[in-house]
């Protein structure tokens, strides 16, 4: 199978064309189809089997598809542990979605949050981010998650590992009841 007869749109087709990608891995055949469905899923892959562009693919075909009105709210977020995963699954985006009018952005502490609030302010409709830096922004009124539609849960297992139980619940009770949710896993 090739990414070709992927149900995916035009311009994320040339991107992964473009990033050198002729097949699609297992996580992303079984992944994206079902995303595009607007399932909810539970996947289980580590780092390096193509498990960003599993979820980043079908995300930004729905954002795209769905409700394109050029406001910049956030509509998708994805929760990861560390604040290299969270920079890499942003770049991600960016790389896939560089044919879309979409804008996305990276949350993480240990930095300033003076660069990564003008991004917000600026707008965007996807945001990575770092647990304890969302809630944060969240808490001083920065970000507003009342309209995401799908929300991702990534290294759900290291997550648990590293303590950030608590901090992913006060950003899941955030979150609207109606959305779609992914959710990786290594175990
Ligand atoms: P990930 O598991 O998302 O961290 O991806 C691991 C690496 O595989 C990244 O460097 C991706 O750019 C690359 N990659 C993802 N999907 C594919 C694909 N279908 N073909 C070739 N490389 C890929």
């Amino acid at each position: 199978m090739t990414f070709q007869d992927m149900p995916l749109i035009a311009p994320l087709l040339k991107a992964t064309q473009e990033a050198g990608y002729t097949e699609p891995t297992p996580i992303q055949r079984e992944t994206i189809p079902l995303v595009l469905e607007g399932r909810d899923v539970l996947g289980c892959a580590q780092t390096g089997t193509g498990k960003t562009a599993a979820f980043a693919l079908p995300i930004l075909q729905h954002l795209f598809a769905e409700k394109l009105d050029g406001s910049r709210k956030p509509r998708a977020l994805i929760l990861t542990p560390t604040r290299e995963l969270a920079i890499q699954i942003q770049e991600n985006f960016a790389l896939y979605g560089k044919h879309l009018p979409l804008r996305s952005c990276v949350i993480f502490g240990g930095v300033s949050q003076v660069g990564q609030v003008e991004q917000l302010r600026r707008g965007v409709q996807i945001i990575v981010a770092t647990p304890g830096r969302l809630n944060d922004l969240i808490g001083q009124g920065y970000i507003n998650l009342s309209q995401i539609e799908i929300f991702v849960l990534d290294e759900a297992d290291r997550m648990l590992d590293m303590g950030f139980i608590h901090d992913v619940r006060r950003v899941i009770a955030q979150l609207p009841a109606q959305k779609q949710t992914l959710f990786f896993s290594a175990t």
